[in-house]
């Protein structure tokens, strides 16, 4: 498509006076959101390794290594059970995966939207969720919770499961080096990073053309002022492709326990992106939620189609690093009414 015809969009939220980021007069997060040092260029090695370490310690990251953990341990069939497809364990996998995202999304609104136990604290946008006959059961909240629970939940349940089954039933080879401590470290902390991120930017870029946008992927979008619920709150197609990242690993070759640390990371993982808050604070302990360069995707549509850990956007021409200056230069790029 060429530069100039990009896809028409619904209206979008907009301020009435003109770019104010993301923000809109509640909290301000620090910009210019940067590239990581892994990849600047010139190379700053010391950098890109202190950056991959602290990606692997990012509190989210290790919260669901743990629970992959517990869950590979503890409440994984096993192999020779998975070896054929039953009902009876793919139900299972599907009503684990059914708590976890419950639980982890559904605390994270209930401590935010229900309790609101930090008030508007780093929250990027004033408003709280809204109603209206665009939603689901005219609700954002109920919208988003019901495409969550129902269609997300199965589709990462049954491409959970197959990918199990792959593995099980000797249809995918899993070499010996593949189960090394080592390999089974970065691949379940970085890989699955990298590999949820490529995928994530083409399959989402692909459903931002025009007539797959208008059935599909709007049902996503009628979201400008995400929450928790908003992460995998997708139109039953959109489920079927953003979760085939799965399919990576029927070709390069994984521990069980990157298949699970995907899973977290596909399922429950977009619920502290979406949440609308930067920072989420329980007592004294905080940890950073929400993610500014999603949320600006949210608001302004045709930018940041993938996350900041691979900067793919940079690459492409559609990095919003949340400044009035990048603002400026890619509403050039567009007609004058796609971006105020
Ligand atoms: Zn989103
Ligand atoms: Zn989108």
């Amino acid at each position: 498509m060429p530069e100039n015809q990009l896809p028409e969009h619904p209206p979008i939220e907009q301020p009435a006076d003109g770019y104010r980021g993301v923000a809109n007069g509640a909290y301000e997060p620090p910009v210019p959101i940067e590239v990581p040092a892994l990849f600047a260029w010139p190379p700053r090695p010391l950098a890109a390794l202190v950056w991959a370490v602290r990606m692997i310690l990012y509190p989210w990251i290790l919260f669901y290594l743990v629970l992959s953990i517990l869950i590979w341990r503890w409440f994984l069939p096993s192999e020779a059970t998975m070896a054929t497809l039953q009902p009876w364990w793919i139900a299972g996998i599907w009503f684990r995966n059914l708590l976890v995202v419950g639980l982890i999304v559904g605390g994270l609104h209930w401590w935010l939207y229900v309790r609101r136990a930090q008030g508007d604290d780093f929250k990027f946008n004033p408003r709280w969720p809204g109603t209206g006959s665009k939603f689901t059961f005219g609700s954002q909240i109920r919208d988003n919770a019901f495409w969550t629970m129902t269609s997300g939940v199965a589709f990462l349940s049954i491409y959970e499961a197959l990918t199990h089954w792959a593995y099980a039933s000797g249809l995918v080879a899993r070499p010996g080096w593949a189960a090394n401590p080592v390999v089974v470290l970065l691949m379940a902390t970085l890989g699955v990073v990298f590999v949820s991120t490529a995928h994530f930017w083409a399959n989402h870029r692909l459903i931002h053309w025009v007539p797959v946008y208008r059935r599909v992927h709007a049902l996503h979008h009628r979201n400008p002022n995400p929450t928790p619920w908003t992460g995998i709150s997708m139109h039953p197609l959109e489920h079927l492709v953003y979760f085939s990242g799965f399919l990576v690993f029927w070709v390069l070759p994984v521990h069980p326990l990157v298949i699970l640390m995907f899973a977290m990371y596909e399922g429950p993982g977009p619920a502290p992106s979406h949440s609308g808050f930067a920072r989420v604070r329980i007592g004294r302990w905080e940890a950073p939620a929400g993610d500014l360069f999603h949320q600006l995707h949210h608001r302004y549509f045709e930018v940041n189609y993938g996350n900041t850990q691979m900067p793919i956007d940079r690459w492409t021409g559609t990095w919003h690093d949340g400044t009035k200056a990048a603002h400026q230069q890619l509403k050039g790029r567009r007609r004058a009414d796609q971006l105020d």
